[in-house]
């Protein structure tokens, strides 16, 4: 076992220095779990009018959905899409159902039921995850919620993206800090496990900034986190600012060092769903660099091991507070 010059043990999940969500699956179920991600065709208040139309200003046509295998085909069919790719890279079995493009619980709840039920029946599925606006979580919608979440193993991912509600502005998000706080409030009720996506490099907001949503994350009840690099897409508002008035997009150097900052001041049981993003490389304007997932990866647990360091090695240990809204 590695020690440090103060005779302190690393902590490691398998062979990570950061609890991963494929360790914790592993944990949970004793094998590979894999996640297939579905688009069940809703929309999004941001798109269809309601709120806005041009949607949040990095997102891209597919609603942050670009992975989704074929969003044309019925849900069984996506499915069986997925797990035939799934079982090339890995011969498990079992599999999260993932809801992922667009708003997923946007829509009459009996709609919204009949889908979370289709993905749950789906062939090795052992529980769902769904994503969502905060906005979008109606005393309705909780409470089907909470039926999923008697029935399979649930988890709600919400785009937080910052707590910075200047940028949230800016990004069109028409949501900000306030409107998670008050959705967080609703599924921990209702012991519903929570899981918020962060970016890193929004335009307007330096490593201070990044740093302070991570620390306020670190002290609320959420089970999961999903970190992104802010990937410039063709085809997205953003896109358009940064050609009028260009932006500085993160370098890998600074991701890598912020990712680990971060995972340091995390709690050790929080689940890391994602360190990076992915991006179609025919849509995406930059950080180029990001392309090489793999690499970029390995310079984070690089990282880690040239700090003698591991996610909550400086967690201050402050307890979950929710915060007034
Ligand atoms: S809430 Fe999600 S799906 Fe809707 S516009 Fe924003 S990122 Fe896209």
């Amino acid at each position: 076992m590695f020690m440090n010059e103060t005779g302190e043990e690393p902590q490691l999940w398998g062979d990570k220095r950061y609890h991963s969500l494929n360790c914790h699956l592993r944990e949970k179920y004793g094998e590979k779990v894999s996640k297939i991600s579905l688009d069940a065709g809703f929309s999004c208040p941001n798109r269809d009018g309601s709120l806005a139309r041009n949607g949040c200003s990095f997102c891209s046509d597919r609603g942050s959905g670009d992975f989704v295998a074929a969003p044309q085909e019925s849900l069984p069919e996506q499915f069986r899409q997925g797990q035939e790719i799934m079982r090339k890279k890995w011969p498990g079995q079992k599999y999260i159902a993932h809801l992922q493009a667009f708003t997923n619980t946007y829509a009459p709840v009996e709609t919204l039921r009949k889908t979370y039920y289709i993905a749950l029946e789906q062939p090795g599925v052992v529980g769902l995850a769904i994503s969502t606006r905060p906005d979008c979580l109606s005393e309705e919608v909780l409470d089907l919620l909470t039926d999923i979440n008697q029935a399979t193993y649930l988890w709600v991912e919400l785009g937080l993206q910052t707590i910075h509600k200047r940028s949230s502005h800016m990004l069109n998000m028409h949501y900000d800090y306030d409107d998670f706080i008050k959705a967080l409030n609703g599924l921990q009720l209702r012991k519903i496990e929570t899981c918020a996506h962060i970016i890193l490099g929004l335009p307007g907001e330096e490593e201070e900034d990044m740093l302070e949503t991570a620390q306020a994350l670190s002290s609320l009840p959420i089970q999961g986190l999903k970190i992104h690099l802010l990937h410039l897409m063709k085809n997205t508002p953003l896109a358009d600012i940064y050609a009028h008035q260009p932006f500085a997009l993160l370098s890998q150097e600074n991701y890598v060092n912020l990712v680990v900052d971060i995972l340091e001041i995390l709690p050790p049981q929080m689940v890391i769903h994602r360190l990076t993003g992915d991006s179609p490389k025919d849509l995406i304007i930059g950080p180029t660099w990001s392309l090489r997932k793999r690499l970029v990866l390995n310079a984070i647990d690089s990282e880690l091991i040239l700090r003698n360091s591991w996610q909550g090695k400086y967690y201050s240990g402050a307890g979950t507070v929710l915060l007034p809204v």
